[in-house]
Order: structure tokens, then C-alpha cells, then sequence
């Protein structure tokens, strides 16, 4: 959490809206996730918050990256291929994996000559990757459940667990050879059983697929979905930990890695976001108040990740039950119509913590008005 002294001499300084990463909070993470998850390699899945200083920060801190785009890939690919030889690896399936199970072609095109690892779920995806990346490595998405996660992807990726052995078998005929298997139980998951029912499937498919004869399948991937501590009612990571090691050593033999896909748990909690009340109106007897930050820019995690971040006053004082408005002049640009907060006047700063999952990345130009300034501090 950082301080809140410092988040108003960085307002002041920067002025509003402001975006602060703090790179400890993120090395922190980071920390966490590989001391509860030792033999889990953590690829870091760059949608969740694409700003080349966490990628730089989360590759010295030992990260590998899940991406699933090409700009995604080549923003990944820069920020790695700048840093002194000695810290680069070479072999890029240690460092990132293409997780996208569709691919356009131009994409393919580019992505061939660096041999990558890419996902598939898909016969017309075998073909597309044969004839225009013929040198990927392949993983098999799987259809998993996602009962419970806050954001659902189920319904628009992954093979049917009754078709996986055909399309390993698809892929080898098809000269591709297939390195793993992946799924993802969705995001923010604190149904920790959707974990469980996915590692028993993947490893029925992996014994199946084993027994058939394509015994060079070393890779699981297990996805993202560790969920964010937004609220005491999430369980920490510890405690997933728990059920997932157990699970991984009962299931897949020594010779199968693990790497994972977090994205929301690594950054979420390393980004504070810092607004301004630029309008203050009584409407309906409810006190509405306007920032210059909304839901087209660092808030759009409140329609496109089902999120909602509290509005926190600096402010002290008796509070009320607010309205919280973004800047636009559109209706759905709002924040929340019931948060708690004293009386503000016109230029007073407001900030919501844990928003660097889903939030900046997706901001907009919409009405005008730009995507919060970003600031980075603890950056090493
Ligand atoms: C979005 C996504 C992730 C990251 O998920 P989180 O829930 O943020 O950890 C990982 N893998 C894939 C394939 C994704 O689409």
C-alpha cells in the first residue's frame, strides 16, 4: 500500500488523474507467488497490465510472460532483448509463451522465426500454424470448468476433453509437435474446487496422450486465475497453494513442468490510482460527486472485469452515501452510487487502491479525455 502522504505530494506533483505503480509492491508479488508455488514457473500475463516498466521489473525479478497478441509479444521480446546479455536467456519457451489459441495469420507470419510456444484448440488452427508458423511448439488449450470466477472464459476457448487425444494426435500428424497441455480456470477464482477438476482432467489427457505413444509432452500449464486479496473474504495465495501442490505432486509425474499464467494477482495490488473532484451537484437528495477519472479510463475495470474499486477520501470527517461519477458525459461512466465519503469540495483528491489488474490497460481516448498520467516508484 503506498503511503498516502506520498500518493498527494505524487498528485501534486504530477497532477490528476494520476496511475502509481509501486515495482516493490510488484517484486513482492512476485516473491510470493514462487515461495508458495516452488515449482511453479510463473509466466506473467501481460493483458492484465501491459506498461513495459512492470514488464522490465517482473523479468529482473525472475518472471516469464504469457502474451496473446503480437504487440504483446514483440513489447515483451524488446524489453527483454535490451537488458545486459548476461541477464537474457535465449531460449524464448522459458520466457514466453504465446497463449492465444487464435492466431491471425500476419501474426503467425511474424511469430515463426523466433520458433515459439504457442496454444491451440482447434483443427483449422492445426492448419494455420503448420502453413504459416511451422516452426511453434504447440500447447493444447482445454475446456475447463470456471464455476464461480469473477471473470468467465470458458465459453470461448478450449478443446472438449473428449476430442484433447484427437487433437494432440491432429498436430503430430500435422508435423507440429504438441509440448503440453494448458487451461484456465477463470479469473479471480477463489473457488479453489475449479482448480482441482481441472489438474485431474489435464492429467487424465496427459496419461491418455502418454499411453498413445506421444510421450515428449513435458509442459502444464495451469493458467491464471489466482485471485487478488480485494477483500478479507478471498483466501490468500497460501492457502490455494495448499491444494494445488498437493494436487501437482499426486497427479503428474517429475518430469512434467508447471508453469502458470498469473496476471491479476501479480499487479492488481501494485497500482493506486489518484483522482480529483472536478464537479459536486444534490440530485435526488443523494450527494453526487464528478472526478476526472472513470470507467473509460482507469476505472473500466468496473464493466469489462466485473471489479469494483472503493472510492477513499483523504479527507476526514462524517460521511455520507455518495454517487461517484466519471468525467464523460455518458451515464454508464459511473464509478459507484454508494460510497461512503465526507464532504468534498471541488479540487479535493480521491484515490482507490488495488486497480492494476484490468484497469489502465484498457483505458480509452473516449470524449477527449486521455488515459490516466502513469508514475512508477520503488523501481529498482
Ligand atoms: C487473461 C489470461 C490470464 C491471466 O489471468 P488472471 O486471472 O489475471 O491471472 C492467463 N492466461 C490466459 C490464457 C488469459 O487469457
Amino acid at each position: 500500500m503506498v503511503a498516502k502522504p506520498l500518493l498527494k505530494k505524487l498528485a501534486k506533483e504530477h497532477g490528476t488523474p494520476l496511475f502509481v505503480v509501486d515495482h516493490e509492491q510488484l517484486r513482492r508479488n512476485l516473491a510470493e507467488f514462487k515461495r508458495w508455488l516452488p515449482r511453479v514457473q510463473p509466466y506473467y500475463a501481460v493483458k492484465a497490465n501491459s506498461l513495459p516498466e512492470i514488464v522490465r521489473t517482473l523479468y529482473r525479478a525472475g518472471a516469464s510472460f504469457d502474451v496473446a497478441s503480437l504487440p504483446e509479444f514483440l513489447c515483451v521480446h524488446e524489453n527483454i532483448k535490451d537488458l545486459p546479455a548476461k541477464e537474457r536467456q535465449d531460449f524464448i519457451w522459458d520466457k514466453i509463451i504465446y497463449a492465444n489459441p487464435i492466431k491471425a495469420i500476419a501474426t503467425l507470419k511474424t511469430l515463426d522465426q523466433y520458433k515459439p510456444l504457442v496454444t491451440y484448440d482447434n483443427y483449422e488452427e492445426i492448419r494455420k500454424v503448420k502453413k504459416y508458423a511451422p516452426h511453434a511448439g504447440m500447447v493444447l488449450r482445454l475446456k475447463v470448468p470456471n464455476t464461480g470466477a469473477m471473470v468467465e472464459l470458458s465459453s470461448k476457448f478450449g478443446a472438449a476433453p473428449g476430442e484433447a487425444v484427437n487433437l494432440i494426435e491432429a498436430s503430430e500428424k500435422a508435423g507440429l509437435t504438441v509440448e503440453g497441455l494448458s487451461f484456465h480456470v477463470g479469473s479471480q477464482t477463489t473457488n479453489f474446487q475449479n482448480y482441482v477438476q481441472a489438474l485431474n482432467l489435464a492429467a487424465d489427457i496427459l496419461k491418455e496422450a502418454r499411453a498413445r505413444g506421444y510421450r515428449q509432452m513435458k509442459q502444464l500449464d495451469i493458467g491464471g486465475g489466482f485471485p487478488a486479496p480485494y477483500d478479507a473474504n478471498v483466501q490468500p495465495l497460501r492457502e490455494l497453494a495448499k491444494i494445488l501442490n498437493s494436487e501437482i505432486k499426486r497427479l503428474f509425474p517429475k518430469d512434467v513442468q508447471i508453469l502458470a499464467e498469473p496476471g491479476r494477482f501479480l499487479v492488481a495490488t501494485a497500482c493506486t490510482s489518484v483522482a480529483q473532484v472536478i464537479g459536486k451537484a444534490d440530485r435526488d437528495g443523494r450527494r453526487c460527486y464528478y472526478i476526472n477519472d472513470g470507467v473509460y479510463h482507469t476505472y473500466s475495470g468496473i464493466i469489462f472485469d466485473h471489479c469494483k474499486y472503493p472510492v477513499k477520501a483523504f479527507k476526514k470527517g462524517p460521511t455520507q452515501i455518495c454517487a461517484v461519477f466519471g468525467p464523460t458525459c455518458d451515464a454508464l461512466d459511473t464509478i459507484s452510487l454508494t460510497e461512503e465519503l465526507p464532504d468534498l469540495d471541488l479540487g479535493d483528491l480521491v484515490y482507490s487502491e488495488n486497480i492494476g489488474a484490468y484497469s489502465h490497460a484498457s483505458s480509452t481516448y473516449f470524449n477527449g479525455f486521455p488515459p490516466a498520467q502513469v508514475v512508477h516508484i520503488n523501481q529498482a
